[in-house]
């Protein structure tokens, strides 16, 4: 009998925060797959979990899964656990779930926190259609170059940020989606300092340096989805002024100039141009 992988997801700050069903599962099992062993042993001493312990992150992920897998095949059970929340959700864990399925090996999750979810349950943004984005690029460039990209979608936009970046980040965004854009920067959940604040780039930048220590902790920063006026007349701009444009230049030089005067993304005026 092939063994079960268990994909468990724990605490995001509150050790409370995990379901019965999960401290079952991660007493029962031959091993626990940890991000960083020690980490986790904090969480696992609380409740007395004595499975043994073994090492499994980016680093080492490709290499242990096919030991991992021939393992589950000679029926051992085993959990995967990340460092908070829900694994393989800006966490390692694809790579071994893709080979146990391929393998035959049943996988099975062990729902819970997951810090993007529950940064959306309260943050009065919309939630009836979102997309998760994990981290943002950590240079400059390449950053405001994704947040053009998400700028005018659709839906609910969330990512992951560290405390390091906050402050540039917040910057960033403020240059690319303007001073009226809602936003969330929802920080420390579920710990004592859980803050989650939802305004204007303005107020937000304004909250981050008004106190240091406001920069401080892990944040989930949910953007709302472009007004839907604000995009129909951003489009009806942009469709009066692209035949204009096309006579006197290019498509590309035209997306370029079209995207400078609606905000538009400009993979998207170039799209509209060549379509015209
Ligand atoms: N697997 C996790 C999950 O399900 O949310 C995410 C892991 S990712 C490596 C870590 C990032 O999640 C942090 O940098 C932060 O952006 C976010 N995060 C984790 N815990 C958080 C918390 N308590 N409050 C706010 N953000 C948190």
């Amino acid at each position: 009998m092939n063994g079960t992988l268990y994909i468990v997801a724990t605490p995001i700050g509150n050790l409370d925060d995990i379901t019965f069903r999960a401290i079952e599962i991660l007493k029962n099992v031959d091993v626990i797959l940890a991000e960083d062993t020690r980490h986790s042993k904090r969480l696992l001493n609380h409740y007395d979990i004595k499975a043994d312990l073994w090492a499994f992150h980016d680093h080492n992920e490709k290499q242990k899964s096919q030991v991992i897998v021939n393992d589950l095949l000679e029926g051992k059970n085993m959990a995967l656990i990340s460092d908070a929340g829900t694994p393989l959700i800006s966490d390692p864990g694809y790579v071994l779930v893709r080979e146990a399925k391929k393998a035959g090996v049943m996988v099975s999750p062990i729902p819970g926190p997951s810090a993007m979810i529950s940064a959306m349950s309260a943050s009065g943004i919309a939630s009836d259609k979102f997309g998760f984005f994990g981290f943002l690029p950590n240079k400059q460039t390449a950053r405001i170059k994704a947040i053009q990209a998400i700028a005018h979608t659709d839906q609910t936009v969330i990512f992951y940020e560290s405390p390091k970046r906050i402050l540039a980040c917040a910057q960033d965004l403020q240059s690319v989606l303007g001073d009226e854009r809602i936003v969330c920067f929802a920080k420390e959940l579920t710990k004592s300092f859980e803050t989650i604040k939802t305004d204007t780039l303005p107020n937000l930048l304004d909250y981050l340096q008004e106190d240091v220590t406001h920069q401080k902790g892990e944040f989930v920063i949910l953007i709302s989805s472009i007004d839907k006026d604000d995009k129909m007349a951003g489009e009806e701009q942009l469709d009066k002024i692209l035949p204009i444009l096309l006579v006197e230049m290019g498509a590309s030089k035209a997306a370029k100039l079209a995207a400078k005067i609606t905000g538009i993304d400009k993979k998207y005026c170039y799209q509209r141009a060549i379509d015209l």
